[in-house]
């Protein structure tokens, strides 16, 4: 994308054409024509039921994906993430949505998978964080940002398929759990209960979460944000990407 065009997108959506991911035809970010790429697995059963040997990796109950991460689908993630160009968010969640409509059990609130705060800061947004809006609208379902990542994480494409769950372990954490980080009014002169407020609620607490990343490949990251999530009181949780890398 050239440097005016992404300029452009960044701070002025509206006032440009968008350009189809696809086919570079102006009008939309993904056009009409180019849209089917997303749903090439609409009609594929879901994922190996709970109980059967399969690639989901533990505690995950269902691992899920619109589309391969070739062509069409890997272009409109790589410029909603590298190129500034956040319309490509919509057809992206409502892509997600509708195979988790068709194939998904359970899930009661959606929650993203979180890039890093300096990552999100650089690059003014999350496209995870993104994706996951427009799919929660429109499945009709609770959008919470509940994660963070407490550290910084090697980007899991430059490591191989055996190192990324190590990379990944531990990296995620329930917002405002913990004891660094309660996101209180002040300091504290000391514990005194009866004074304290109430506890913030846990979003999270007997709910069972459907987690939505951008692109999946091992699922290591799903499974360790589940883990954090499933220590905070989740019930259970689901993970569903735009594409899967093989
Ligand atoms: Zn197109």
């Amino acid at each position: 994308m050239a440097p005016l065009r992404r300029l452009a997108n960044l701070g002025l959506d509206l006032a440009f054409p968008a350009t189809c991911a696809g086919c570079q035809r102006e009008g939309e970010p993904l056009c009409a024509a180019c849209r089917p790429a997303l749903d090439v697995r609409l009609g594929l059963p879901g994922g190996s039921p709970i109980g059967l040997p399969a690639e989901i990796p533990i505690p995950l109950l269902q691992l899920d994906w619109c589309a391969p991460f070739t062509g069409t689908v890997r272009t409109a993630l790589h410029d909603l993430k590298y190129a500034g160009e956040r319309r490509l968010a919509n057809p992206l969640g409502a892509a997600v949505a509708r195979r988790w409509a068709r194939i998904g059990v359970g899930a009661d609130i959606v929650v993203p998978v979180p890039i890093h705060a300096d990552r999100e800061r650089r690059r003014g947004y999350d496209q995870a964080a993104l994706i996951a809006e427009v799919a929660a609208r429109d499945l009709r379902l609770p959008f919470v940002c509940a994660l963070e990542r407490g550290r910084a994480t090697v980007a899991q494409f430059e490591l191989g398929r055996d190192d990324r769950a190590a990379n990944v372990e531990g990296a995620f954490r329930v917002r405002g759990r913990g004891t660094d980080n309660t996101g209180g009014t002040g300091p504290s002169p000391g514990p005194s209960p009866s004074l304290n407020p109430s506890p913030s609620p846990n979003p999270v607490r007997g709910r069972w979460v459907l987690l939505v990343d951008d692109v999946v490949t091992t699922g290591s990251t799903l499974a360790a944000c589940a883990t954090a999530l499933i220590q905070a009181g989740a019930l259970a949780v689901s993970g569903i990407a735009v594409a899967r890398e093989r």
